[in-house]
């Protein structure tokens, strides 16, 4: 027997989440893969899920979960595993046992320990896709300002970290005046509030970004692309605030403006790999530390909590052993 968060979804009555201690293999899904897990995170999902919001979780019991690092029974190898349905139809990470198909196994990179990748999760996963996205239009040596909205979320921090290493020149864009010193920190030049971005506003506007990581969606998305340069990439990964994208197609027109989609949960294997790489090289680990809280598998459904009511800063590991 073991412990894992597990999501109920009865049909008369709300989804929700509780720590179960006496979980038992019939709990874990199909695969050839037997994984004692160290750590997961709490992603953005995960609060979803851990809430009991719907969209999640597509089963009427699962183990949640949307990222595991863990240890392979049969090798001892070190393994990291997001996306494919981990944590939404297949039972998650969120536990101290899980079973997976070998094809989704990333080994943990050389030089990662596996807290800092469970830190780096799925957030930093997407951030990281975002960037190679944006890097293929754009150099820092090119110049201009980089946007990152939801900036002090999980996506957002470990994007700045990422840019500013790699040399951008970047504004955040965040709701909280007290995370300003934290986002500049990390490596943001320029701190504006979200409300600048965040209501209706004209189909064109002046350029101000050569490019942007969008974590938000609806009208800061609309805005950011109203307001982005001739030429520039935008990627879109989120919905902080809304699922909608209240745009015209004037950006792309007549500024030649791309937006780009990141998708971490089906993101190839070769992609994968190239992203784990690049995370490796390209973050500051210091920097990564200093963004990421630690909780054990008794905090998980609170940290979720704290996720939707937009109080968590960075990037929340859950420690199995904590
Ligand atoms: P977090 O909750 O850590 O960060 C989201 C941030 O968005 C918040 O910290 C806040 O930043 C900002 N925000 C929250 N509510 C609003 C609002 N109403 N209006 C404007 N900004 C808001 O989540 P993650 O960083 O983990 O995830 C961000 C988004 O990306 C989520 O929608 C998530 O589902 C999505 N995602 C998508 C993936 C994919 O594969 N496409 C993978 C991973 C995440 P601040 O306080 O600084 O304003």
């Amino acid at each position: 027997m073991f412990r894992a968060i597990v999501v109920t979804r009865p049909s008369d009555a709300p989804a929700s989440a509780t720590l179960e201690t006496d979980v038992t293999d019939a709990a874990l899904g199909e695969g050839d893969v037997e994984i004692d897990v160290e750590y997961s995170s709490i992603n953005y999902k995960d609060g979803m899920a851990l809430t009991g919001r719907p969209g999640v979780i597509k089963a009427e019991s699962l183990i949640a979960g949307i990222d595991l690092v863990g240890v392979v029974r049969a090798t001892g190898e070190r393994v990291i595993v997001n996306g494919f349905g981990l944590g939404e139809n297949h039972p998650g990470g969120l536990s101290e046992r899980a079973r997976v198909k070998s094809e989704w196994l990333v080994p943990l990179p050389d030089g990662l320990s596996a807290r800092r990748a469970a830190a780096i999760g799925t957030a930093g996963f997407t951030a990281m896709l975002s960037v190679l996205a944006l890097e293929k239009s754009l150099s820092p040596a090119v110049g201009g300002e980089v946007l990152v909205t939801g900036a002090s979320g999980g996506v957002g921090s470990i994007a700045i970290a990422l840019l500013a290493k790699l040399g951008y020149s970047l504004t955040a864009s965040t709701g909280r005046a007290a995370q300003h010193d934290y986002l500049r920190s990390l490596g943001a030049t320029t701190v504006i509030d979200r409300a600048e971005l965040d209501e209706p506003g004209r189909p064109m506007q002046s350029q101000r970004w050569a490019g942007a990581v969008d974590s938000v969606g609806s009208h800061t998305l609309a805005n950011v692309l109203a307001q982005a340069h001739y030429g520039a990439t935008v990627t879109a990964c989120g919905l902080a605030q809304g699922a909608d994208l209240p745009a015209t197609v004037m950006p792309f027109i007549l500024r030649g403006v791309s937006l780009v989609g990141i998708n971490s949960v089906y993101c190839p294997l070769p992609l994968r790999t190239e992203a784990w790489r690049r995370l490796t090289r390209d973050l500051d680990l210091d920097l990564l530390d200093s963004l990421t809280t630690s909780v054990g598998l008794e905090g998980a459904i609170g940290a979720a909590h704290a996720i939707m009511d937009g109080s968590v800063r960075g990037r929340t590991v859950v420690d199995m052993q904590n």
